[in-house]
């Protein structure tokens, strides 16, 4: 057990700056903690000690990173439920998904640690007598880690834990409204023996200020956002100048399928997961049903019963499936997207539109969902299911595809050969077949089109942090 800091870490000290900003509860806005809001010139100094620390961590055997990451991924499994208790407080997510997040985001450390192991190079076959052609992975320099506040923990070890593991740096910038997740991470990895400078983390309370800083920092190798894609592209085209690498995980409009021969129980028992955990919050969350039309009615029917047994409270009290929306201007955004809808001609078949002041937003089924209404387009981000029917398995798998947006699919149907021509025919980084989650710390999760570039988890996870380098050599 530790006590949780408040402070900026920067080069392996606690640093209290001049200023603080307060963290809220937001499932009554009671403040939580005031925290550090790291200046610019605290910014320059975590970038400096990443980049002092460089050499000698890239310098570190991989399986000696590897240990580090362990050590941190068990400090935080036997410091679970303390961490999931902080995470509902600053989050306001339900205490079973955010016991649950604790253990996703302890799996990146050690899938890491065990890739850090396994950073292999190849041996080419040469073309001339005596060559031999050696490529290695090298770690590609300070990063700059920037996270959203959906999953403060999980968002930032599934970087953090391929960052360490290659040989990178690391200067941590968490969402304004969940720093507290990533300064306990900053303490795991202070007590794991993390070498000062390798580890940095600066909250601040202008995300656009600090984030923009940090990316334009000229120490800063490579950027790492995951986030909404309005602030990606800004991300993406602040590193432009110096060509620093970047990877983008941003927002989804994740569609979930139902075609008429899928196995109902299961559609809606995944649906739950797709669409309620985090109160709709996530990246992955689905955000367009598409049913097709024999099924409509009857998925609509057991969906309606199973959301029926939904509660909605306070994260930390027993029973509650759903927490509160993360701020105001979430509860504003969802009650205008019902609103939006309804005023186009969805039907209300359960629950009430939200009124957009209370964060606290019970869940709604909306039918008659059309691509004119705004919540076709934009990801809802709240306990909000828009049902569209669809004439057949074609005109499911168009409107599928009907998005900029990448990220992932769901789809539902028994049949083998129409589950391959979806899994073929849907256009993003994932696709969930009769499976309504599919994160976890061994697969690539990421996007396509404007979902983001990279990978992160998995053997590919490594790649975004390392470059390839190749030595022509006569021995
Ligand atoms: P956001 O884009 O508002 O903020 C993300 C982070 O960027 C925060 O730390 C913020 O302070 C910082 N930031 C804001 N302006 C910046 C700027 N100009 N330069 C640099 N940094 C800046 O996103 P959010 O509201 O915190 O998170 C929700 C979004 O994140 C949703 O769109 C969701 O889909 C997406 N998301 C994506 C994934 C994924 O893996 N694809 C995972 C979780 C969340």
């Amino acid at each position: 057990m530790f006590e949780l800091r408040r402070d900026a870490y920067v080069n392996g000290r606690w640093e209290a700056g001049t200023k603080r900003f307060a963290v809220r509860d937001p499932y009554d806005g009671a403040p939580v903690a005031e925290v550090t809001d790291a200046d610019d010139a605290m910014i320059d100094a975590a970038v400096a000690a990443a980049v002092e620390a460089f050499p000698a961590w890239r310098a570190k055997p991989g399986p000696a990173r590897g240990r580090l990451l362990r050590a941190m991924a068990a400090a935080m499994e036997a410091d679970a439920a303390r961490l999931a208790e902080l995470c509902v407080r600053e989050n306001g997510k339900a205490m079973a998904q955010a016991a649950a997040e604790v253990t996703y985001a302890a799996s990146f450390l050690v899938w890491f640690a065990g890739e850090a192991e396994r950073m292999y190079g190849e041996i080419v076959p040469a073309s001339q007598v005596g060559q031999r052609i050696e490529v290695t992975r090298e770690p590609v320099g300070p990063c700059a880690l920037i996270t959203p506040w959906n999953f403060p923990y999980a968002m930032l070890t599934r970087k953090l834990g391929a960052a360490l593991a290659a040989g990178c740096t690391v200067v941590c910038k968490p969402a304004e409204q969940t720093p507290l997740g990533a300064l306990a991470i900053a303490q795991l990895a202070e007590a794991a023996g993390v070498p000062e400078g390798v580890v940095n983390v600066v909250p601040a309370a202008d995300g656009a200020r600090a984030g923009g800083r940090l990316v334009a920092a000229p120490g800063i190798r490579k950027v790492s956002f995951t986030g909404s894609t309005e602030v990606g592209k800004l991300v993406a085209a602040a590193a432009v100048p110096d060509l620093k690498r970047v990877s983008l995980e941003l927002g989804g409009n994740a569609p979930f399928v139902v075609l008429a021969d899928a196995d109902l129980e299961a559609a809606v028992a995944g649906a739950m997961i797709a669409k309620f955990r985090n109160a709709g919050q996530s990246c992955v969350a689905a955000n367009r049903f598409i049913v097709e039309a024999p099924v409509a009615e009857a998925f609509t029917g057991k969906l309606i019963e199973a959301t029926a047994r939904l509660r909605v409270g306070r994260g930390s009290d027993a029973g509650v499936d759903l927490g509160p929306l993360v701020d105001d201007a979430s509860a504003r955004k969802v009650a205008r997207l019902v609103a939006d809808a309804v005023s186009r001609g969805a039907l209300v078949v359960y629950g009430e539109p939200p009124d957009g002041a209370s964060r606290l937003v019970k869940p709604v089924v909306l039918a008659g969902i059309t691509p004119a209404m705004a919540m076709w387009r934009e990801e809802i981000f709240g306990p909000v299911v828009g049902i569209r029917v669809a004439a057949d398995e074609a005109d499911a798998l168009a409107q599928a595809n009907d998005t900029d947006a990448g990220l992932v699919a769901y789809v539902y149907t028994r049949d083998g050969a129409r589950q391959a021509r979806a899994a073929a025919a849907i256009e993003s980084g994932m696709i969930g077949i009769n499976e309504g989650l599919v994160s976890t710390a061994q697969a690539p999760f990421g996007g396509i089109k404007q979902s983001g570039i990279g990978r992160e988890g998995s053997r590919h996870g490594l790649d975004d942090y390392t470059s390839l380098k190749y030595v022509m050599r006569r021995p």
